[in-house]
């Protein structure tokens, strides 16, 4: 008989954003009339740049010639797009990384879930709350988080409550805990943590020997030059830290998939017996057992917006999601609303009126002015009385949702 993995059964039923598009696609089908506008999922809206739609057709195109056909790639990606990356996404920073340490993946998703395989079953983790979810789920699944109680808590897992009383910045914790999970610019909250911020949790991480994985997937939408775009940026932090990218918001590729996982040579963790062993050898030896490579096509696709044409392009791209950002917060804080976020990330988060459970304001702005948001408390228990909206849409979208919701309020 097999035995079932039975730490999934102590996942919530599912996950976050599959709920909200159940009660969305149960809606519909109830109001075939009504047309909903959603600023629920953080999925992009626009096409993807000219120069990489040109990169695309002309990897295509070498596939299908017998002379530059590709089959299996390495498994830690193409040199030209490491190389493209160091040369553009950190040597401008002054962080100076070996091309061994760049690993491209198909988008952070998996990178932020499996990278919890490098350590053991039984550390302790800890994560700003709220949080992106696949982080803790993915703990959850080997048992690493220990058991759900009646407030959505996990029993194993330290949170760093972020709310509008702590100004969204996480206090370092009065406890060891072995590896934390840090997102910035966050999803959900937009906020950002400047460099004297960072360099706290870095430094907490040095004197205690303890591992940050640092997802920067939306650090190209810091606006202000002096907010940290890479945890590098930070002294000491190659030692303790990974960092994960990914190009499906800097770039629209979340249906093209492709993004990148940064493991410095310095950076270990410590055998029972107390022997330090680097993650990056394990790093490797697990993405070429498991993991085949992200597609050419991507990767070439990818390439192109180092390029200064893509670069444009993709900049465009992001300050028309960034004006519809502004947009939002204008609005919503004209109409009398708290919210936060939008200046240097595409999420505007809010706090519900009156207090109201995140899970009603949802259900009401579904029902009553067809907008779709994302519940807070689906990020953890301190996103309980927020709701999240993404700038993704379009400006026409983003605008007539906005003209409904301020009937509506
Ligand atoms: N990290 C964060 C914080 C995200 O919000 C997302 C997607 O929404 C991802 C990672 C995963 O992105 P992808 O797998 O498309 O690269």
């Amino acid at each position: 008989m097999a035995l079932v993995n039975e730490h999934f059964l102590k996942l919530p039923g599912n996950y976050l954003f599959a709920d909200v598009a159940r009660k969305v696609a149960a809606f519909k089908s109830a109001h075939k009339n009504a047309s909903v506008i959603s600023l629920g999922t953080g999925d992009v809206t626009r096409p993807l740049a000219p120069a990489v739609v040109e990169a695309l057709h002309k990897a295509a195109d070498e596939m299908g010639r017998e002379e530059s056909f590709r089959g299996y790639g390495p498994e830690q990606g193409y040199q030209f797009l490491r190389e493209a990356i160091i040369k553009n996404d950190y040597l401008p920073r002054g962080i100076h990384l070996d091309i061994n340490e760049v690993f491209i993946n198909d988008g952070a998703k998996s990178d932020t879930g499996n990278i919890q395989e490098l350590i053991r079953w039984d550390n302790s983790i800890g994560v700003t709350d709220p949080i992106y979810p696949v982080y803790l789920d993915s703990n959850s699944m080997i048992g690493r988080s220990g058991v759900k109680d009646d407030h959505d808590r996990w029993s194993n897992v330290v949170y760093f409550p972020c709310t509008a009383e702590n100004g969204f910045i996480p206090a370092i914790p009065d406890r060891r805990v072995d590896v934390v999970y840090l997102c910035y610019p966050n999803n959900p909250t937009g906020t950002v943590l400047t460099k004297d911020e960072l360099r706290k949790w870095v430094n907490y991480a040095l004197r205690n020997d303890v591992l940050i994985f640092f997802d920067a997937a939306y650090e190209a939408y810091i606006q202000h030059p002096d907010i940290p775009h890479s945890i590098y940026e930070i002294r000491g932090a190659r030692k303790c830290a990974i960092e994960f990218r990914s190009y499906s918001k800097t770039a629209g590729f979340t249906g093209l998939r492709c993004g990148y996982t940064i493991v410095p040579e310095e950076v270990s963790a410590a055998t029972i017996e107390g022997e330090r062993i680097y993650l990056n050898p394990l790093w490797f030896r697990r993405q070429s057992t498991k993991f085949n490579g992200t597609s050419y096509l991507s990767q070439r696709a990818a390439e192109a917006i180092y390029t200064p044409e893509g670069k444009a392009q993709v900049r465009d791209t992001i300050n028309y999601y960034m004006q519809n950002a502004a947009m939002m917060l204008e609005r919503f804080r004209t109409l009398g609303y708290e919210v936060y976020g939008g200046e240097n990330a595409p999420y505007i988060w809010m706090k519900t009126p009156h207090g109201a459970p995140s899970w009603k304001v949802f259900n009401d702005l579904l029902n009553r002015a067809h907008v779709v948001c994302t519940p807070g408390s689906g990020f953890g228990p301190s996103g309980e009385g927020y709701v999240r909206f993404t700038a993704f849409g379009s400006h026409a979208n983003t605008e007539e949702a906005l003209k409904r919701i301020e009937r509506w309020f």
